[in-house]
């Protein structure tokens, strides 16, 4: 049975990174009728934020990953919460050192500073490993007595990987295929800290064993973690999952990874929600609160790093779900666009019912004092050309307000001597129309033009600035229809005064 899980660490908001991971465990699951799994990895309380948590299944939810088993919603392996899962690590703990795969050790942090700068001094570099642990403090080290007599002074103590002396370990990933590494380039990495915790390595493995996870679909940094990972699973005389590794999410030139800072210079969201910095106070921008749908959110995630067939661009999260491959997901790191986001957001506002958009605008902080049947018609007019929600107000805002000052070079261009008493005339015919819908008003422009022996654009162009204040928007006869007979007719007026 498929049983995968997103285990972030709750040391800050969810970035773009980590929304893909979530989203392509999400997407393996359901392609495999199998569970999808939040488990919080808080064993590092030095890193810890306040609200990390409460960000990262807000995040989720708003995107509609929504998980089967997690911290809120428990399940049949809870707590999903590590440090609620003392009692679990402190049994494997003990299981472990009865093995030869763990050992203790007593170094202090100054003893090995005092290592570390000894090296340094010599040009190198230290690393506690299979070619140093004899010379320092631990239970490989030091005689049976000596170790004895520590833990009975209540020595405080780590518990360390005994790394295996030269052994070349293969390794599978889905994604990037075969490859090895020997245990000589490996170091003796904490398992459990002096206060007992366990490190992500260790406490990361026994989870995903006692949880039953199939398959690790993780970001390309832990690459290196998992030869550690598969002796591990030896050490403890399990099967491993299998591992899947993404590649990263590169900035919009390609080079390099895309962080929050390259967000916070371009303007443009790398969070799905808005996060404040609670020490700086300052805020990175968030998708949701750019006016991004969660659909058009998550579609750009998905293609960042996978491709369905045919090409295809645009699917629903069933339909990503449907399709899901790991074998597809490409190897090479995948470059983000701006420009890519707002076009996806373009496509789905297309997508997205007059009403529904309605809801979007009314629940905004626009304050829109207009009637719903009206609004209704705006939107239906201008979503063609909207990338967010708010652009509909924002480019139809003569919709709302009648302009107060007129563009000064196409006033240049679409005014003359005779507009005056052109467009007086003309809002003359508009009063004495009984059927003021747009089709009505088409038809009497065009007889008003033929009759003056002029073409269209002489008499829609300076009647568009005068009821825009630019030459911009949908067609005019749309536009006189939905402000009205009498708005119309005053903003003609306005405008030859
Ligand atoms: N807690 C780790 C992280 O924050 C999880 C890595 C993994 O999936 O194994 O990324």
């Amino acid at each position: 049975k498929v049983r995968v899980r997103f285990a972030p660490s709750p040391t800050g908001p969810l970035h773009l990174g980590g929304v893909r991971t979530a989203l392509y465990d999400y997407l393996f699951a359901k392609n495999q009728g199998g569970a999808f799994v939040l488990r919080i990895e808080d064993t590092d309380t030095a890193r810890y934020v306040e609200g990390a948590e409460d960000y990262i299944e807000e995040a989720l939810e708003w995107c509609g990953i929504i998980p089967d088993e997690s911290p809120k919603k428990g399940g049949k392996f809870a707590p999903y919460r590590q440090s609620e899962r003392r009692d679990i690590y402190d049994r494997y703990t003990e299981q472990i050192l009865k093995t030869d795969y763990a050992y203790i050790a007593f170094d202090t942090a100054e003893e090995l500073d005092a290592i570390r700068a000894e090296y340094e001094a010599k040009g190198g570099v230290f690393s506690y490993d299979n070619k140093t642990r004899n010379r320092l403090r631990n239970s490989l080290s030091l005689s049976e007595e000596e170790v004895q007599k520590l833990l009975d002074e209540k020595t405080p103590y780590v518990v360390r990987f005994k790394m295996p002396v030269d052994r070349t370990l293969g390794l599978v990933d889905i994604i990037r295929g075969n490859s090895a590494v020997n245990t000589d380039v490996l170091d003796d990495k904490v398992l459990v800290k002096n206060d007992g915790m366990p490190t992500y390595h260790f406490a990361n493995i026994i989870d995903d064993h006692e949880m039953e996870i199939s398959h690790v679909i993780r970001g390309e940094e832990w690459l290196p973690s998992l030869g550690l990972h598969i002796l591990l699973y030896e050490a403890m005389g399990w099967e491993a999952p299998q591992f899947a590794h993404l590649s990263l999410i590169l900035k919009p030139e390609g080079k390099g990874k895309l962080s929050k800072r390259d967000g916070d210079k371009f303007g443009f969201p790398v969070f799905p929600l808005n996060f404040t910095d609670t020490a700086t106070g300052n805020v990175s921008k968030g998708y949701r609160e750019s006016g991004y749908l969660p659909e058009a959110f998550i579609n750009m995630v998905a293609l960042l790093g996978w491709s369905p067939a045919d090409d295809k661009e645009i699917l629903t999260l069933e339909e990503m779900a449907q399709e899901f491959d790991l074998n597809k997901v490409h190897k090479a790191g995948a470059r983000f666009s701006k420009e890519k986001s707002e076009w996806f957001n373009h496509q789905y506002i297309q997508k997205t019912s007059d009403e529904d958009l309605m809801n979007i605008l009314k629940n905004s902080d626009l304050n829109l004092n207009i009637e719903d049947e009206k609004l209704l018609k705006i939107i239906h007019l201008m979503k063609e050309r909207a990338t967010f929600p708010k652009d509909i107000y924002e480019n139809g805002k003569f919709f709302f307000e009648a302009p107060t000052s007129y563009d000064e070079k196409a006033s240049k261009k679409a005014w003359n001597d005779e507009t005056s008493s052109l467009l007086t005339e003309f809002a003359e015919n508009l009063n004495s129309l009984n059927d003021f819908t747009s089709e009505n008003i088409k038809q009497n422009l065009h007889d008003f033009a033929e009759s003056k022996g002029l073409g269209m654009g002489k008499v829609m162009m300076p009647l568009r600035l005068a009821l825009v204040g630019e030459l911009k928007g949908p067609d005019v006869p749309d536009i006189l229809e939905l402000i009205g007979k009498e708005e119309s007719t005053a903003r003609i007026s306005n405008a030859v005064n």
